[in-house]
């Protein structure tokens, strides 16, 4: 067993846990050591094996008992049991946003409600609303959260998408008579959430016999032909993946066909038709004769255009842009200097700064911008002024011992109820810059959220807005914001607006991207790393930033350190 479904299945202890009215500490161990698993840097058997998780903090002898259960045999006897004892329905509602376990635990008492569909009954025919401490309100929230439930939970976000990916691929590539296996879909696309998954494959004559091997593919549990050359893989873990083969002189059609979205391939058709072609889901032909593309070059080529990066293929510009040669360098993973937005042991961070500037440094950036978080997140232990102090010194003294690369001293800073930051001036100064996030009080009306944010941005220590909507993928929809006057107001007081590049964020949106670097907005991609692991993020913000048409130029930590630093500084100067 992975550490991600190790972690997911300690998390569901705790929540089973909670639910039963386990002690506190003892929950809060299973969530805290799922948090563990989750950010190892390694492979779980080994941190076993070697001894390492043993002796990391956060995991104690129940949880390191149950975790070893758990890459044994993928069981653990705790949860069998607690399945025993609590409904599976009790836990889904926990998902609802507005119900915690209290309620639940009087919804399951009082009104013996064990599903969300009753709990949807209860909330609609009025017996919820005549508990006590429940009321109209607290009704109507309920619904809206099942709602919500319904419309996201088919979807699977973008790191979760594509790692299933890569372990289906593999399992594709190794398939008998199979020469190439290719991701495709809305994950090649590197979509911010993704629903099925979708391969090309290139492959020898016999695809009748193609469905029989698919179906002997580990975790596949049906195989169903939708086309003449395209298969539905169910899954065992509820999810499906569709399967595109074709003969390898036409692979190239058949990579760009299952990946591009709906809109894109209508556009390349007419494309198609408009030269005497015709593109469709069975290949593209001239007069009924197939024209040969064994490759996506060689079939943007056939038709004329340049080769579009699967980022691009939405369906709005970009096979006019193809057509005419003038598709944007779109900015990669490597054009980034420095690593931006990125916690410590001294806020909520699982890594020391020395750690994660030596990762930093290894990875190649020439700078750290670390950003823990500030006093009013006491929950993610903010600094205190001396705290800060600590911070500094030490970055001070890591930064004097290294050839070139460097710690720069940020802090994410809490934009308060009324658009202040809740560090002072003069503390702020000491700072080389700052990011400032809404982490509270989300349910302000649109007028007063936006106004909070805007008075932020007056502030001039203020480098970058962090993740503007405070949006949760699949989780919390974006607190409401007028996004065209934060974007107008960012401009004009040239403060940075950042992608975040959790993946559970990916905020700004990639919708956005384009409206703010055209206004004139530099764009800072920030990690927004908890741990080493978090680091990697960094790759799902470049993601955001191809789909937004983004170049390197458009990004401010493409910068070198003295000329980011001289842009936060600029800013202070009156
Ligand atoms: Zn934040
Ligand atoms: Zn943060």
């Amino acid at each position: 067993m992975d550490k991600h479904a190790a972690a997911r299945l300690l998390e569901t202890i705790a929540s089973y846990q909670e639910l039963k009215g386990e002690n506190p500490f003892k929950v809060r161990a299973f969530a805290n050591a799922a948090r563990t698993v989750e950010s190892l840097p390694g492979d779980l058997e080994d941190a076993l094996a070697s001894g390492e998780l043993a002796a990391t903090k956060g995991i104690g002898p129940a949880t390191l008992e149950v975790v070893r259960e758990l890459a044994a045999g993928g069981r653990s006897s705790l949860l069998d049991s607690l399945r025993r004892e609590v409904p599976d329905g009790l836990v889904e509602m926990m998902k609802i946003a507005g119900l915690g376990v209290t309620k639940i635990r009087a919804l399951h008492e009082q009104l013996r409600i064990s599903t969300v569909a009753e709990l949807e009954l209860a909330a609609r025919n009025g017996r919820l609303a005549a508990l006590p401490r429940f009321g109209e309100k607290t009704a109507e929230r309920i619904l809206r959260g099942i709602e919500f439930l319904r419309r996201t939970s088919a979807f699977r976000l973008s790191h979760d998408a594509a790692r299933a990916a890569v372990r289906l691929r593999e399992a594709l590539a190794a398939l008998p008579g199979v020469a190439r296996a290719e991701i495709a879909g809305s994950v090649r696309r590197r979509a911010e959430v993704s629903r099925d998954l979708d391969f090309a494959l290139a492959c020898g004559p016999g695809v009748g016999d193609l469905q029989t091997r698919l179906a002997g593919v580990a975790n596949v549990i049906g195989v169903e032909a939708v086309g003449d050359a395209a298969f539905r893989l169910r899954l065992d873990d509820d999810t499906s993946a569709d399967v595109y083969a074709a003969p390898p002189e036409r692979f190239g059609h058949c990579l760009a066909w299952a990946t591009g979205s709906a809109a894109h391939l209508e556009k390349l058709a007419a494309r198609a038709a408009a030269s005497g072609l015709r593109l469709d889901a069975g290949g593209l032909t001239r007069a009924g004769t197939a024209v040969p593309c064994p490759d996506e070059p060689a079939f943007f080529a056939a038709l004329g255009l340049a080769c579009i990066p699967p980022e691009l293929r939405e369906g709005g510009e970009e096979v006019d842009r193809a057509a005419a040669g003038t598709l944007p360098r779109l900015i990669e993973l490597g054009d980034l200097r420095g690593l931006l937005h990125c916690h410590s042991v001294y806020s909520d961070g699982a890594n020391t700064v020395a750690e994660l500037a030596e990762a930093c440094r290894a990875a190649g950036y020439g700078y750290l911008g670390l950003t823990d978080h500030s006093i009013a997140a006491a929950y993610a232990g903010g600094l205190r002024e001396d705290a800060v102090a600590r911070q500094h010194a030490e970055i001070d003294a890591l930064n004097a011992g290294r050839d070139g690369f460097r710690v720069l001293k940020g802090i994410e800073a809490d934009i308060l109820a009324d658009g202040a930051l809740d560090y002072g001036p003069d503390l702020l100064d000491r700072f080389d810059f700052v990011i400032g996030s809404v982490h509270s009080r989300m349910e302000q009306d649109r007028a007063t959220m936006t106004a909070r944010v805007l008075r932020a941005m007056d502030d001039p220590h203020l480098t970058i807005l962090g993740h503007p909507t405070g949006r949760l993928l699949l989780g919390r929809d974006p607190y409401p914001v007028d996004l065209d006057a934060v974007i107008a107001k960012a401009a004009g007081r040239k403060v940075a607006i950042e992608i975040n590049a959790d993946p559970q964020r990916l905020d700004l949106d990639w919708r956005r991207c384009r409206q703010a670097r055209d206004a004139g907005v530099a764009i800072a991609i920030g990690a927004d790393a908890h741990s080493l692991a978090g680091l990697e993020n960094m790759a799902f913000g470049v993601g955001v930033a191809r789909r937004g048409w983004l170049e390197a130029g458009d990004v401010l930590n493409t910068l070198q350190a003295e000329e980011f630093l001289a842009r936060a500084r600029a800013r202070r100067e009156p």
